[in-house]
C-alpha cells in the first residue's frame, strides 16, 4: 500500500510532550509541524475546500481528546446489535474507500485528528474494565478511523496492546485494510487482542477501496499476525453485488481459509453494501465512475439503504455456505441486520445483544 505522507502536521500546544508527538517527528522529519494555540485549533478542523473531507485527509492535527473516548457502538436502529464499544483514538482516515460513512458522517469536521492524550484513554478504560468486572467488554479501535493505517507513524498500539493483554474482561479489536501491522509483531497479546482484515475480491478492493493494502497485502499481515499469537477477524463487508460475483467471493474465502489458521479466528462478519442518500450524493461528487452508485438499493427502517430482501438473504446463504465449506464451525454473524434476515439465513436470531456478545466471546 502507498506510504501516508501528509502536507502538513498541526499540533495543539501542550501536545509537543506527548509520545504521539515524539514518533511523528521521527516518522516525518521533512514534513513542516504548526505548533498552535489550542483556541485556534478549530480553525484547522472545518475545511472551507470543495472536497473538504480529501483535503483534510492530507494534513494531520495532533490534539488533546476532551470528551470520552470510550463509546458503545451506536448500531442501527431496528437491526440486531453486538454489543460492542468503541475507543476513538483518532478521526478520519488516509485512505479513500469510495463507499465511506465518514464522508458523509465526518462532512462538517473532516481533518484527519489524532488524539495526544492516550494516557486518558487507558485510564478511562481501566476505570470501566474494573468497575464490571464480571462482564466481558468487546472493544473496537476502528470505527471511526482505521485501527493501523497510522499505527507505524503513531504508534498507539504499542499504548494499546500492552494493556489490553492485562485486562481479564475485555477483547481488543484492531481493524484494518492496511497492513501496517510491524509495530505489533513484537508485542505479546496474551490471547486478548484480534486484529482484523474487512476483505473483499481482489477487482472490489482496485476499484472501490483506493490508498488501502490490496488483497494479498492484507492476507499476508493476517498471517504474520496469526503466527506472532493474535487472534485473526474477517469482515466480508460490504459485500457487494455484480454480474460475477458469486465467482469472485467464493474464492476470496477460500483463499483466505487456505492460507489462516481457521481455528485461531474468532469471528467472521457479513454486510452487504449500505449507505444513505446523502452518501450516494457524495459518492457522486467524489467518485463518479464508481459501481456502487448505481444499482438498485431500498430504503430501510434505519435510514439507511440495502439490497432487496430477498436478495440480501440469498447472498448471505451463498456466502455462509462458502464459509461453512472451509471452515465449519468459525463463529459467523451479521452486521447491522433485522432479527427477520438473521433468521431466514441463520434459523435463528439472538433474543440479546448480549448473548450475541457473549457467543462471540466464547466461541
Ligand atoms: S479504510 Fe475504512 S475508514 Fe478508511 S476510507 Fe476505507 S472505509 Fe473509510
Amino acid at each position: 500500500m502507498r506510504e501516508f505522507k501528509p502536507l502538513e502536521i498541526i499540533v495543539e500546544r501542550g501536545s509537543e510532550e506527548s509520545p504521539a508527538f515524539k514518533n511523528l517527528w521521527r516518522a516525518f522529519p521533512e514534513v513542516p509541524f504548526v505548533l498552535v494555540e489550542p483556541e485556534r485549533v478549530a480553525g484547522f478542523l472545518f475545511s472551507s475546500f470543495d472536497d473538504p473531507l480529501g483535503e483534510g485527509k492530507k494534513r494531520l492535527v495532533l490534539m488533546r481528546h476532551k470528551g470520552e473516548f470510550l463509546k458503545k457502538c451506536p448500531g442501527s436502529d431496528g437491526q440486531v446489535c453486538c454489543n460492542y464499544f468503541v475507543i476513538n483514538f483518532a478521526s478520519n482516515c488516509p485512505m479513500e474507500c469510495s463507499y465511506c460513512y465518514l464522508q458523509d458522517y465526518l462532512a462538517s469536521n473532516p481533518a484527519l485528528k489524532l488524539f495526544s492524550n492516550v494516557g486518558d484513554l487507558i485510564d478511562e478504560a481501566q476505570a470501566l474494565l474494573s468497575r464490571h468486572r464480571k462482564s466481558f467488554f468487546r472493544i473496537g479501535t476502528g470505527e471511526i478511523t482505521d485501527s493501523l493505517a497510522l499505527d507505524p507513524y503513531v504508534g498507539t498500539s504499542a499504548d494499546l496492546i500492552p494493556f489490553f493483554a492485562e485486562q481479564p474482561n475485555a477483547l481488543l479489536e484492531l481493524k484494518t485494510k492496511s497492513d501496517r501491522v510491524e509495530g505489533l509483531l513484537a508485542l505479546d497479546p496474551k490471547g486478548r487482542v484480534v486484529v482484523s482484515w474487512s476483505m473483499n475480491p481482489p477487482g472490489v478492493i482496485e476499484q472501490e477501496e483506493h490508498l488501502t493494502a490490496s488483497f494479498e497485502e492484507r492476507l499476508a499481515a493476517a498471517r504474520r499476525c496469526q503466527e506472532t499469537g493474535y487472534k485473526l477477524g474477517f469482515h466480508f463487508d460490504p459485500i457487494v453485488e455484480y454480474p460475477g460475483w458469486e465467482e469472485d467471493y467464493r474464492t476470496m474465502v477460500e483463499t483466505i481459509f487456505a492460507v489462516i489458521d481457521h481455528r485461531r479466528v474468532a469471528w467472521v462478519s457479513m454486510g452487504v453494501l449500505r449507505n444513505t442518500p446523502a452518501l450516494k450524493r457524495i459518492m457522486r461528487q467524489r467518485f463518479p465512475s464508481s459501481r456502487l452508485i448505481c444499482g438498485e438499493q431500498i430504503l430501510c427502517p434505519d435510514g439507511k439503504m440495502r439490497y432487496f430482501q430477498p436478495l440480501r438473504v440469498s447472498m448471505y446463504r451463498k456466502m455462509l455456505g462458502w464459509i461453512r465449506a472451509a471452515s465449519p464451525t468459525v463463529f459467523v454473524y451479521l452486521c447491522m441486520e433485522s432479527k427477520d434476515v438473521w433468521n431466514q439465513v441463520f434459523g435463528f436470531f439472538p433474543s440479546c445483544e448480549k448473548e450475541l456478545g457473549r457467543q462471540m466471546v466464547l466461541e
